[in-house]
Parts: C-alpha cells; sequence; structure tokens
C-alpha cells in the first residue's frame, strides 16, 4: 500500500471529528448541522489535496483546525463594512449613497416596529405606502403627484408598460444609453412591451425628425440624461422646452428619464450643473423618472413624477405591485427628503453633498494625517506620499466633471500596485482603493476619519 493510500486510510469519518475536542467545544457556540458541515468539508478537501499529490496535515487536531476556520466563515456575514477610499461618492459596487443619520434612525424605527406604511391615522382605514413620502416629493418638486418604486430602472419600465405597451417611444439615437449593471433603454424599452423609434443620429438630432417620425401608433416621446458621458464636438440635441412643443402639438406625452436628477440646483453648493427635478417638470416634461441613492443621496429607489391623470393610469398598472418598495426604503426615503424642506443645513447633513463639497483643505489635512500614521504601520519600504489627483462622482451622475482631490499614493520598489490593492482588500474593514499608473491610491474624499484606512493585518 502507497503512502497515499494510507493517509486516505487514516483520515478520520466526519463523526470521528465532529467529536474532536476542538469542535466539541465548537459545538457549544454554533449549531450541530453547522459542525458536521464543516467537519466534512475538512475531510473532504484534505481527501482532495492527497489525491492530487500534495502534502497534507492528516492529524485530527489539523483536520479539527481547519474545520473550525470553515465553521468561522460558515457562519459570519458575508456582507461586511469596507471603508470607501476610491474617492468614488457613489460607488453603485460599494452600495451607493451612505445614508443621512435620519434616515439610519427612521430604518431602525420602522424596522423593530410596526408603523403605518399602507395606514391612514386620520380615517382608521387602509390606504396606499408610498403617499406620505410622495406627498414630501411632491411639496420639493412641483410634481401634481408622484410614486416610489424599487430603482429607477423599475420606474422607467412602469412608466413605459403604463403609457406606451404595444406602441411606438421615440427616442434619438444621442440618448439610447447603458448604465452599468446592464440596465441598456433599448433593453428596457423592449422589455416593457414598447417598440422603439430611433430617430437623428448619435451626434445630432433635430426637432424635425421627431415630427416626421410621429405616427397614429406613437404613444410617448422619450428623452434621456445621458448620465455616464458626454457628447461634444459637432452637436445638436433637441431640449426639453422643444420636445414638449412637439409633444403638445400631437398631443402626445414627454417623458424625462433624468437618471440622477437632483433636487436642488447644485450650482448653489460650488457643484457643477446637473437637472433639477423641478425645471424639468417647470419645462412642461409630463412625466419625469430618477433614482433615489444616486445625487439625492437616499436609499436605493426609483421615483416617478408629474402629471396626475397620467401618475392614476401608473398607480393603477398591476406591474406597480411587483415594483414596491419596501417599509425600510420608504422610511429612509422620507427621512432624506425632509433634509431638503432646510437648504441651509443639507451640505452638512447629507452625507453625499457633504462628500461632493468637502474642501481640498480638508482631504488634504486629512491624507497628511492618514499617511503619517501609514508610515509607521507599514513596513519601512513602502513608500507613502500626499500627492494631487481627481475624484468623481460616479453612479452614472455628473459625466465628465471630476473633483480635484488630494490622495495618498503608496508604492513599493518591488509590489506592484494591483498586489497592494490586494492587500488593503484583506485588511479588516477592507480598504478600497484604486490603482492608477504605478501607484496604489486612497482618496480620503470618501472617508470621514483618517484612522479608517490606516489597516491591520491579523
Ligand atoms: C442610473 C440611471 C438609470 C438606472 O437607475 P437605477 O436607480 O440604478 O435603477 C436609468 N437611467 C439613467 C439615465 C441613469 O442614469
Amino acid at each position: 500500500m502507497s503512502v497515499k493510500d494510507s493517509l486516505l486510510r487514516s483520515l478520520p469519518s466526519v463523526d470521528e471529528l465532529t467529536r474532536a475536542s476542538a469542535l466539541k467545544e465548537a459545538a457549544v457556540v454554533y449549531s450541530h448541522a453547522l459542525v458536521t458541515e464543516s467537519a466534512r468539508l475538512s475531510i473532504d478537501e484534505a481527501r482532495g489535496r492527497l489525491l492530487s499529490g500534495e502534502t497534507v496535515d492528516t492529524s485530527e487536531s489539523a483536520l479539527a483546525g481547519f474545520a473550525l476556520e470553515k465553521l468561522k466563515t460558515l457562519s459570519s456575514p458575508s456582507i461586511v463594512r469596507v471603508v470607501n477610499a476610491t474617492g468614488i461618492v457613489l460607488h453603485t459596487n460599494l452600495g451607493r449613497a451612505v445614508l443621512c443619520s435620519d434616515a439610519v434612525e427612521a430604518v431602525v424605527l420602522s424596522a423593530s416596529n410596526p408603523i403605518n406604511l399602507e395606514f391612514d391615522l386620520s380615517t382608521g382605514k387602509r390606504d396606499e405606502r408610498d403617499l406620505r413620502v410622495s406627498a414630501l416629493i411632491n411639496r420639493l418638486t412641483g410634481a401634481e403627484d408622484s410614486c416610489v418604486v424599487n430603482n429607477n430602472a423599475a420606474a422607467v419600465l412602469l412608466t413605459l408598460n403604463t403609457l406606451a405597451e404595444g406602441k411606438e417611444v421615440i427616442i434619438s439615437r444621442g440618448e439610447l444609453i447603458e448604465i452599468g449593471g446592464s440596465f441598456r433603454l433599448p433593453d428596457v424599452i423592449k422589455k416593457s412591451g414598447c417598440v422603439m423609434k430611433e430617430v437623428g443620429t448619435t451626434n445630432r438630432t433635430h426637432p424635425s425628425d421627431y415630427l416626421n417620425a410621429i405616427t397614429p401608433q406613437t404613444a410617448l416621446l422619450l428623452k434621456a440624461h445621458t448620465s455616464n458621458y458626454t457628447i461634444s464636438g459637432f452637436t445638436s440635441e433637441v431640449s426639453l422646452d422643444e420636445l414638449v412643443k412637439i409633444g403638445k402639438s400631437s398631443g402626445i406625452p414627454v417623458v424625462e428619464d433624468l437618471g440622477s436628477g437632483t433636487l436642488v440646483d447644485l450650482q448653489e453648493y460650488g457643484l457643477p450643473y446637473e437637472p433639477v427635478v423641478s425645471e424639468r417638470l417647470g419645462s412642461g416634461a409630463d412625466i419625469v423618472t430618477f433614482s433615489g441613492d444616486k445625487l439625492l443621496g437616499g436609499p436605493q429607489s426609483g421615483i416617478i413624477a408629474g402629471k396626475r391623470h397620467i401618475m392614476e393610469k401608473i398607480r393603477a398598472n398591476p406591474l406597480k405591485r411587483a415594483l414596491r418598495p419596501d417599509k425600510l426604503t420608504l422610511s429612509a426615503l422620507e427621512a432624506t427628503l425632509r433634509l431638503y424642506l432646510n437648504k441651509e443645513t443639507l451640505a452638512q447633513k447629507l452625507p453625499v453633498l457633504r462628500a461632493m463639497t468637502k474642501p481640498l483643505e480638508e482631504i488634504e489635512a486629512n491624507a497628511v494625517i492618514a499617511a503619517d500614521m501609514l508610515k509607521k504601520a507599514l513596513p519601512k519600504d513602502f513608500i507613502v506620499e500626499v500627492t494631487d489627483s481627481e475624484s468623481v462622482v460616479g453612479g452614472g451622475s455628473l459625466p465628465g466633471r471630476n473633483f480635484a482631490t488630494k490622495v495618498i499614493k503608496i508604492t513599493h520598489k518591488t509590489i506592484r500596485p494591483d498586489a497592494i490593492y490586494m492587500m488593503f482588500l484583506r485588511a479588516s474593514p477592507p480598504v478600497v482603493g484604486r490603482v492608477s499608473g504605478n501607484g496604489f491610491l486612497l482618496d480620503l474624499r470618501t472617508v470621514d476619519r483618517p484612522e479608517d484606512v490606516v489597516v491591520k493585518w491579523g
């Protein structure tokens, strides 16, 4: 019998391993099923490695130790806090907007108590779940009516399906957007049951293009905000005002997918212009849709706002039931929207706006503090310096508008920047930076406490 065979035979049974002292202790904390599963995983893995010719410590204590590690992995949360040191304020992969503290409190309250979700306290009767939030949206946007769904993709889908199922939707070729995470406007139009009719060219679309495309089958004119790119050079776009004129003259509603949209003019905070929802409705758009977790700074949600007679049809669409948000979302959204009632305190209280308006001196001062701490925490051969860079807003907002920032740049003679990137991901909590050219960068625009990027490797 070969050494390999005898080692394979010497592997304990799952039962035996579960009775090993280390695992017996674990059984006090973890369920029997989990302990058994991790014992099995440990043995299976040892067998697999033996069969592929590796040397494996098959002692009971080694296998039990390995099973304990599995047990920890199985029973610890897989959704964890990370430090966003990318400088990207709305990082979709890291959960987009960080909620304001009022929203966090509202979520805790609604999660732990019954609430008047679909209940009118003045009559004692049931009502619709988004009524309370929609009253606030109407106040902040000047909309006649509004409703809330799970995200802006759902808002666009529901609006198109309600207004144009089986009919034609006209859209400019310059606005056939794709947003990360597989939102492609042509696909959404198709899935809404509508027929897409593209007009114009990538760089130029004229009012006559729309006018010539209108037929008795046309149910709506769609405009989409080019959230993540800009078209420059020899271009011409049909403005919302012009599109509204065309819509009015032909009796066809105009819908605008604003993507991010904002409830306040960001220029008041020294930021670049982004379409303001109330302005777009004021220009005569019949319906606008936008995200709750982009520049608005709330939870993932989609908002549909506009004319009452259209909103009534949207509310009556059975799809709305399938796309409805939960109580946690509605509570967080309401708390976020309430911050907009006081524009003076908005930039301090809303994390998204706070990050976007953070003074360069503050970012630099924090970067210097963190860099000093990192110099002490990292082995001597890492080079840590503070340098100029740019942050982006991300999340399909303010395309082509980068902000000056100061970053901590970490380099090493032999360790490549992408390996340093992985090193920081292995910290607890993981620190997400970015690799740029020859360095690994930490941007403290999106980090409030400098010590958060000073990682400890356990
Ligand atoms: C982001 C975006 C969407 C998708 O919004 P979600 O809230 O992520 O579903 C749709 N349209 C535009 C123009 C966008 O920018």
